[in-house]
């Protein structure tokens, strides 16, 4: 990839008229070099359509020949090589840079012919019929084909293969983009992205395949974006993707870094999982250039850096940076070191039993506590630590760290509670996810019974085979789950019959306006009335007031949790919570 490849040419073949017809430079792809000679003299026969003919014999020199020359067209004898023909055409093809193939063999047409076409080939000549006239004709009707096929591509503005867009299209686009928004005073985000070592899919797996998962990766990245963003395919394995009016900067980053998300889990190539990986270059309008042209520099600058680094990067532009992008990178920058020096900390909050008032469980809630910054709350990082991926080897630090004060509470003797450990959908990434949980709760000698994971729907969403799986085997241990945030996103109560959730957490924002707003009291009525149809248990969120609670009392919420009874508060603060609760109830109990 080099910065030179965005400059807008189409990489035509020249134009072959009659008047002056241009002399071909033909590479002759054959291992006999008596077959070599004997095409070449057909050719030089053909009254000198030749300028050059040049002899390849052997596969392994095929790439060096293609960097140091191009050549109008390629006359294969399909006989070549020992491995599918049809595969070795779509390397060729891709290698050649689509340099037509003209294919030549033994066998009769009628038999090869098709399949020649459909994989790619321009041409098919059956030896016994060959004459140097027939040669030259099929050499220079092979090059007017694929020229005229190439000006079609170029008049429609679809990418064939992928059906997005196409590099013209993506440069008027960009360019009227950039016009209306300096016009607007509005911010406009550039992503490039490049596919890292495509070319090393081709030579594995052959051109057709590659050109399967160019077509996967594209609708992968359609799958990541708003209706307004606009993508196209800008080169062999480039992307661009414009993102129009943004609110700032660090949004165009956090999209990025959410396509780049998308690439983690592997595609199934030719029955391989084959992880593909991508390097983005972010650069925005205005801070990255003043117009269209410098926007696309400057990212593609960008993006040659991420390829520097290894897969899955994205690199923002530089120069005029703000100062949130630069916050927002240091934090992911700092957070890298903050699992390794214990910086950070594991709070509690309790949940309630409506109908007696007691504590029943607790919520296990990351904080950072930063050396100079003081303690950060979760909803500052954990975007960065899901971007990092992080996301991780800090939930695993959760669910140990949680499972070893589970194991001091139940010394102290509170072994019914039940500790609800939150996990990111980014880790089921983790294919380990399952097994190392295990390995976990193994060592912390706990009752696995009172372990509870909170998953939002975003990770049935994700990959829902693979969630399955997890929650079935971790099921199987004792484990169980809730479902957190619902009423939020896709919730649905399928779901819930689908997976092994015991548990459901209404989303605080429906909470929050119990009490006065009809549409929020009907939606969290409904919640409770079905969640029980399903047996499941229901927890609000996000309880403040003695109002919310009566309200869900009478609606026979069964736990609340929320400021009401206490704020996530450290491991120590939370047993004396506990202590006094407990001595409250004693009192209650004797009175
Ligand atoms: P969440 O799972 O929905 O957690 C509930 C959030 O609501 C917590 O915020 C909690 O402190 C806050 N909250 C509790 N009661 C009240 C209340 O009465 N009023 C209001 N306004 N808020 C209340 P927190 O601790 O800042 O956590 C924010 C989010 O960060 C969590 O939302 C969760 O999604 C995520 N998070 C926290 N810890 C972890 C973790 O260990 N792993 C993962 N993957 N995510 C975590
Ligand atoms: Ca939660
Ligand atoms: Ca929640």
């Amino acid at each position: 990839m080099s910065e030179d490849s965005l400059s807008g040419n189409t990489g035509m073949l020249p134009m072959v008229s009659r008047s002056e017809e241009p002399k071909l430079n033909v590479l002759l792809l054959t291992s006999e070099h008596t077959e070599f000679l004997w095409l070449q003299r057909l050719l030089e026969q053909a009254d000198g359509i030749v300028s050059l003919t040049q002899w390849c014999s052997d596969l392994s020199q095929l790439r060096d020949m293609f960097s140091q020359k191009t050549y109008d067209v390629i006359l294969w004898d399909c006989g070549f090589r020992d491995e599918d023909p049809f595969v070795f055409l779509g390397f060729l093809s891709f290698d050649s840079d689509q340099t037509p193939v003209v294919c030549i063999s033994s066998e009769s047409e009628a038999n090869l012919s098709k399949a020649i076409f459909q994989a790619g080939g321009s041409d098919y000549i059956c030896k016994s019929t060959i004459t140097s006239n027939g040669l030259a004709r099929a050499l220079r009707n092979a090059i007017l084909r694929h020229s005229a096929e190439k000006q079609q591509e170029t008049k429609s503005h679809i990418d064939t293969l992928t059906g997005v867009v196409n590099r013209q299209v993506f440069f008027d686009r960009f360019h009227q983009s950039i016009l209306r928004a300096d016009r607007h005073e509005e911010v406009i985000g550039l992503v490039l992205l490049n596919v890292d070592e495509f070319s090393g899919v081709n030579d594995r797996f052959g051109y057709r395949e590659g050109d399967q998962l160019i077509k996967r990766v594209a609708s992968r990245l359609r799958q990541g974006l708003r209706k307004s963003d606009s993508l196209a395919r800008i080169g062999g394995d480039e992307f661009a993707v414009i993102l129009e009016s943004l609110d700032n900067t660090v949004d165009a980053n956090y999209v990025a870094a959410k396509l780049l998300a998308l690439f983690e889990e592997p595609f199934d190539l030719a029955h391989h999982q084959l992880v593909v990986t991508l390097s983005a270059g972010v650069a925005v309008f205005p801070d990255a250039g003043p117009d269209s042209e410098s926007i696309i520099k400057n990212a593609n600058r960008a993006m040659l850096d991420a390829k520097r680094q290894q897969g899955n990067s994205v690199e923002f532009y530089h120069q005029k940076m703000s100062v949130a992008v630069e916050r927002e990178l240091e934090l992911e920058a700092e957070f890298r070191t903050a699992l390794r020096s214990e910086q950070l900390r594991l709070f509690y909050q309790p949940r309630v039993s409506i109908a007696n008032n007691q504590v029943v469980g607790y919520e296990s809630l990351i904080r950072w506590q930063h050396p100079t910054r003081g303690l950060i709350m979760p909803d500052e990082f954990i975007p960065a630590a899901e971007r990092s991926g992080m996301i991780v080897p800090m939930g695993y630090w959760v669910v140990e760290q949680a499972c070893r004060d589970l194991a001091q509470l139940q010394a102290f003797g509170y072994d019914d509670l039940v500790c609800a450990v939150n996990l990111s959908f980014r880790q089921f990434y983790d294919k380990k996810l399952s097994e190392t949980v295990f390995r976990i709760i193994y060592n912390a000698n706990i009752n696995t019974g009172n372990l509870e994971f909170e998953l939002t729907e975003s990770a049935m969403m994700y990959d829902q085979t693979y969630t399955q799986k997890c929650l079935k085997q971790l099921t199987q241990l004792g484990v169980s789950f809730s479902l957190d945030d619902f009423g939020t996103g896709y919730s649905s109560f399928a779901n819930i019959q689908q997976l092994p959730i015991s548990t459901i957490k209404i989303d605080k924002s429906f909470i929050e306006h119990v009490i006065t707003n009809t549409d929020d009291e009907i939606i969290v009525k409904a919640i409770v009335s079905l969640a029980h149809n399903l047996q499941v248990n229901v927890v609000a969120e996000g309880v403040e007031t003695e109002e919310q609670l009566a309200f869900l009392r009478h609606h026979h919420c069964d736990e609340a949790q929320g400021y009401l009874f206490s704020k996530a508060v450290s491991f120590d603060a939370f047993l004396s919570f506990l202590e006094a609760a407990k001595a409250n109830a004693i009192a209650l109990a004797d009175s």
